[in-house]
């Protein structure tokens, strides 16, 4: 009731145009409509591959297979998703963090079975303090909440402050993410999912992985909001 009422007086505007009456709450169907779905991905890794590709794994995952187990990625990195994880990130901007988590919430795939919990990639405390939340969580609570997992962020922590990766290339990102986080399996997980809000070159997860595995973890899926197009390498 008292939602229909602020409805009828604030109505929903699109984030990224302005158009009022966003049917989909900060989404305007044109808008929604621009943002680029990863329709042709590898099926190991998640990275695109060129629309009609008859391989379905990437060259990469050909030459060396990731840690982790799959991969689940629904949206391109490119514009205007982008300018939205930016605004998030960089002026903390919250309340953008649902119509990620709708934008996902309505690609869900089938989940066969169901992992232990979801662990999103942990901020340090430093850029945890400086922005107030990590939006990965906040991206993937509702869906956790939806599908009935819990979400973990106590065993995961990010111990190293590290410098952001844009402008490094594959190498220096492997060397950037050494000994950046720990895991301590103490609920004794055998499957989970690692969510992080954008995954790159992938370096991050599968370091990740590397370490979350040998504390004992048997199966890793890595969910993304959105994934970029090339390896970097
Ligand atoms: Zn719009
Ligand atoms: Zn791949």
């Amino acid at each position: 009731m008292l939602k229909r009422i602020l409805q009828a007086i604030y109505p929903a505007t699109c984030i990224l145009c302005g158009f009022p009456g966003a049917k989909d709450r900060d989404l305007c169907d044109a808008c929604a409509g621009d943002i680029v779905e990863n329709v042709s991905a590898c099926q190991l890794c998640a990275i695109p591959l060129p629309e009609h590709a008859d391989k379905q794994l990437c060259g990469q995952c050909l030459q060396k297979m990731p840690v982790y187990d799959s991969a689940w990625s629904p949206f391109i990195y490119s514009q205007p998703l982008e300018w939205i994880i930016q605004q998030i990130k960089f002026n903390s901007r919250l309340s953008y963090t649902r119509v990620l988590s709708d934008l996902m919430m309505s690609r869900l795939p089938v989940i066969e079975d169901k992992p232990d919990c979801i662990i999103a990639v942990p901020l340090h405390l430093r850029r945890l303090r400086q922005r107030g939340f990590n939006q990965s969580l906040e991206i993937i609570r509702p869906l956790a909440k939806y599908l009935d997992i819990s979400v973990d962020n106590k065993s995961c922590i990010r111990k190293k402050y590290t410098l952001p990766h844009s402008g490094m290339d594959a190498k220096q990102r492997r060397k950037n993410i050494k000994n950046v986080f720990e895991f301590s399996n103490e609920n004794a997980y055998q499957h989970i999912i690692l969510f992080d809000d954008v995954v790159t070159t992938g370096s991050t997860v599968n370091e990740l992985s590397r370490l979350i595995k040998r504390q004992g973890v048997k199966r890793i899926d890595v969910w993304s909001l959105s994934r970029a197009e090339k390896h970097y390498r």
